[in-house]
């Protein structure tokens, strides 16, 4: 690469935590114009650059954070072992392109963790109890099922058996907080049942934002540089930022939903109501990682162990032990009792595993933790939140978000309809605005049209209740 934007570079306690990445300087200033200019290096932007330069355009990427990644983001610095405090795995082996792209870039894939264990007070559940709460999973997933058929979308909750009993809640987490980010009240069932099915998970061992950080090596990018003001035509962009102006002839942006909604990027003219309603209408859920280093295995769990809990109520959360056979155990919250654990802080964040993990197992938790480190993506200015999911009435804002605005195009995983809060929905949807941009400008004319999305399967199993 051959710019350098040292001069406003800055170190960011996130990028400090990235080391690999602080290998890159460029020599020269930022670019005044490019073919395309796309807004965001996640996985999305990166995605989008990547097909831009495949096509042999002019493309940068502004990016306003002082790393690559977005939610994807591999913290390798506070633990002996890396830190996903983002997206982590990877599902669908079979079509999922992060897999094999990360098989390329020479990174390590590792398999879905074997164990999972239903802890009921300090005891595991017995084989009866765990399949009583997949039949609960199964049917609460038929109800959505059919319930998406209905004439209105609806939300997952009020569809629900009534009858679930003692697995009422672990349901609803599993289906609601864990995969979504949301409660089940708050999530349409048309959206959950368009979701692909997420059918395994499967781990990069060098993290997923190491990943998309080395997916982005080659790529004419500008960190520290958030876009602040967008000035649009049908013809033709101009991006502000405080590095100066960038002329294109497209862009495709990238920000999460909950960005575009705040209005942190100004448009001039403004961007249609119809598009900043469909993002505030996707918005994104909550979902925190709570990293505890504890040497010795106290607890007692195998390697790579997935551990939830019968529970009665929102204040759960779900365990991954022992990460590739190290100490590292991670304590997933989300949905609205996430939301209100991570507004304290990272210490009531820490407080809550501590006290989630004694209750499950015992006193010696507390006194086992060596290192803790919680995420708290609500407040990360650059992404207020963590994935997108469509509220009740609100699973067409999908296809809203996807239609072109004069010469931009948004992308990032709020804008695919079925593979949303994902990583590969996040790829997919930066190649298609791509493309979109590059038809716009005339650089690719005999493309096939882009195959229908898979119809999502619903499984007569539920998956692994692993986000
Ligand atoms: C805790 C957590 C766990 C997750 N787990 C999984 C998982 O296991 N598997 C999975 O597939 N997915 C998971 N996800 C979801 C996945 O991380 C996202 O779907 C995906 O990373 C989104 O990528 P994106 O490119 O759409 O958006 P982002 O990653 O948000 O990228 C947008 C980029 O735009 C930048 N930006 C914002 N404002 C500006 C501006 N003004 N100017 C310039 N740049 C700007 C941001 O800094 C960011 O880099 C998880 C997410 C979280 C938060």
């Amino acid at each position: 690469m051959t710019m350098t934007r040292r001069g406003f570079l800055s170190v960011s306690a996130a990028f400090a935590a990235t080391p690999a990445l602080r290998a890159r300087a460029w020599a020269a200033p930022m670019p005044r114009d490019a073919d395309i200019v796309v807004i965001g290096a996640g996985a999305a932007g990166i995605a989008a650059a990547r097909r831009v330069m495949a096509a042999n355009r002019k493309v940068i990427v502004v990016e306003a954070a002082g790393q690559i990644g977005g939610r994807c983001l591999t913290d390798t610095a506070t633990f002996d072992v890396p830190f996903d405090r983002g997206a982590r795995w990877m599902h669908n082996p079979d079509t999922n392109p992060m897999i094999r792209l990360a098989r390329s870039a020479g990174l390590d894939i590792s398999a879905a963790p074997p164990g999972q264990k239903i802890r009921i007070g300090r005891r595991n559940a017995r084989p009866s109890e765990t399949e009583e709460f997949l039949a609960a999973l199964v049917r609460a997933n038929r109800a959505i099922d059919d319930a998406s058929r209905g004439r209105a979308d609806v939300s997952c909750a009020s569809v629900l058996p009534k009858d679930l009993g003692d697995w009422a809640g672990t349901a609803e987490f599993v289906l609601g907080a864990n995969a979504t980010g949301k409660d089940l009240k708050d999530v349409s069932v048309i959206d959950k049942v368009r979701a692909q099915e997420r059918n395994a998970a499967i781990a990069c061992r060098q993290g997923l934002g190491t990943l998309i950080a080395k997916l982005g090596e080659q790529v004419p990018l500008s960190l520290s540089t958030p876009a602040s003001r967008i000035a649009w035509s049908n013809r033709d962009v101009t991006v502000e930022t405080p590095a100066g102006k960038i002329a294109a002839r497209a862009a495709v942006i990238t920000v999460s939903s909950n960005v575009l909604a705040a209005g942190n990027i100004r448009f001039t003219p403004d961007i249609p109501r119809r598009h900043l309603d469909a993002a505030s209408k996707l918005s994104l859920g909550s979902y925190d990682r709570i990293a505890l280093q504890m040497p010795g295995n106290p607890l007692g769990l195998a390697r790579d162990d997935v551990v939830i809990e019968q529970s009665n109520s929102t204040r759960t959360a779900l365990m991954y032990a022992n990460m590739g056979g190290s100490s590292l155990c991670t304590i997933d919250v989300a949905g609205s009792f996430g939301r209100d654990l991570s507004a304290q802080g990272e210490k009531a964040m820490v407080a809550f595993a501590v006290e989630w993990l004694t209750k499950l197992f015992g006193s010696d938790a507390a006194t086992a933790v060596k290192k803790s480190s919680a995420t708290r993506w609500n407040a990360v200015p650059y992404a207020l939140g963590a994935m997108s999911a469509a509220g009740p009435g609100a699973q067409a804002s999908r296809k809203v978000l996807i239609e072109p605005i004069g010469c931009m195009y948004l992308a990032g995983e709020a804008t695919h309809e079925t593979l949303w809060g994902t990583i590969d929905g996040a790829w997919e949807s930066g190649e298609r605005a791509a493309e979109a941009a590059l038809r716009r400008i005339g650089a690719l004319r005999d493309i096939e049209p882009a195959a229908p999305p898979p119809k999502p399967r619903r499984r007569a199993r539920p998956a692994s209740p692993i986000n």
